[in-house]
C-alpha cells in the first residue's frame, strides 16, 4: 500500500486551505462533520467562520492535541466504526475532509450509504486517481464506485492538488470533488443494481452478456437498449439502471 501509517499528510499550504474553505462554505453555526482533523489545518478555519464542527480522529496523540471549545467537538473514533445515525442525529451536516487514502473507498461507502437525511453535501480530498474514476462515468477508468456514487449523490471535479501541499508529501496527486447527496432512483432494486455493476465490473474486458449470464437475458438486453457485446466501462448510469429494471421483468 506505502504512504504513511493512517494516510497522514498534513495540509501545509494556505492557498489549497483558503481554496478548500472557499468551496466548503462554512456558515456560522452550520454543523460540519470533519473526518481525520489532525493538527487542525482545516478544523481551526472552519471554525473561524463560525461553523459548528465535530471533529473524528482516530489517532489518540493527534485527537488530544486539539482543543476542544463551544464549537468544536472531538471523538476519538475510527470513522468507519462510527454510528452515523447517532452522531448526526442533530443535523443536517456538511462533510469536510482531508480523508486518509488509504481508505478513501470505504468511507465514500459508508457515508454515501448511511448519510441519507443526516448530511446533505460533502467537500472531500482525495487521490487523484479515484477522484477521476468517480467522476468519469462511461470512460476506460470507470468503474463500480463510479455508478455507486452516482446512485447517491451528483459528484462534482473541484481542483487538483499537488504533493507539495502536504507535510510530507504524498506520492500521488490529489484533487477536491464535492458531492451532493439525492434520493436514490426510484424504481430500482438497489440489491439487484449493485449485483449487476459488481458482476459487470468484476470482468471488465469481458462482454455485458458473459458476465450477466443468468441474470440478464439477451432479450431483456434488447429491452433495455444495451447491446450485450458492450463492455461495463462504456456503460452510462442510466444504462445500467436500465438493464436492472429490465433484468426483473
Ligand atoms: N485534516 C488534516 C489535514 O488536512 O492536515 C489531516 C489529514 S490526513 C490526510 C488524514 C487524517 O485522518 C489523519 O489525521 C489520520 O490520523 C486520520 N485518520 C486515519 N484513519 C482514520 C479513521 N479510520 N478514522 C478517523 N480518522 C482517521
Amino acid at each position: 500500500m506505502g504512504g504513511r501509517p493512517l494516510g497522514q499528510h498534513f495540509l501545509n499550504d494556505a492557498q489549497v486551505i483558503d481554496q478548500i474553505l472557499s468551496v466548503a462554505k462554512p456558515q456560522p453555526g452550520q454543523k460540519i462533520l470533519e473526518i481525520g482533523p489532525g493538527r487542525g489545518a482545516l478544523t481551526y478555519p472552519l471554525l473561524i467562520s463560525g461553523a459548528k464542527v465535530l471533529a473524528v480522529e482516530v489517532d489518540e496523540q493527534l485527537a488530544a492535541k486539539l482543543k476542544p471549545s463551544e464549537n468544536l467537538t472531538v471523538i476519538r473514533q475510527d470513522i468507519l466504526q462510527s454510528r452515523l445515525d447517532e452522531l448526526l442525529s442533530d443535523g443536517p451536516y456538511k462533510v469536510v475532509a482531508n480523508l486518509p487514502y488509504y481508505i478513501t473507498t470505504p468511507i465514500l461507502e459508508k457515508v454515501l450509504q448511511e448519510g441519507h437525511g443526516l448530511i446533505d453535501e460533502l467537500v472531500l480530498m482525495m487521490q487523484h486517481e479515484v477522484a477521476e474514476r468517480i467522476v468519469k462515468p462511461a470512460h476506460r477508468l470507470s468503474g463500480s464506485l463510479t455508478h455507486f456514487v452516482r446512485f447517491h449523490a451528483q459528484a462534482e471535479y473541484l481542483f487538483k492538488v499537488p504533493p507539495s501541499a502536504f507535510l510530507p508529501p504524498p506520492e500521488v496527486d490529489s484533487a477536491v470533488l464535492r458531492f451532493k447527496l439525492h434520493a436514490p432512483p426510484e424504481d430500482c432494486q438497489p440489491k439487484r443494481f449493485f449485483d449487476i455493476l459488481r458482476r459487470s465490473f468484476a470482468q471488465r474486458r469481458k462482454m455485458l452478456r458473459s458476465s450477466l449470464k443468468g441474470l440478464v437475458n439477451d432479450e431483456q438486453f434488447a429491452r433495455a437498449g444495451v447491446e450485450p457485446q458492450r463492455r461495463p466501462e462504456t456503460l452510462h448510469f442510466e444504462e445500467f439502471l436500465a438493464l436492472e429494471r429490465a433484468s426483473r421483468s
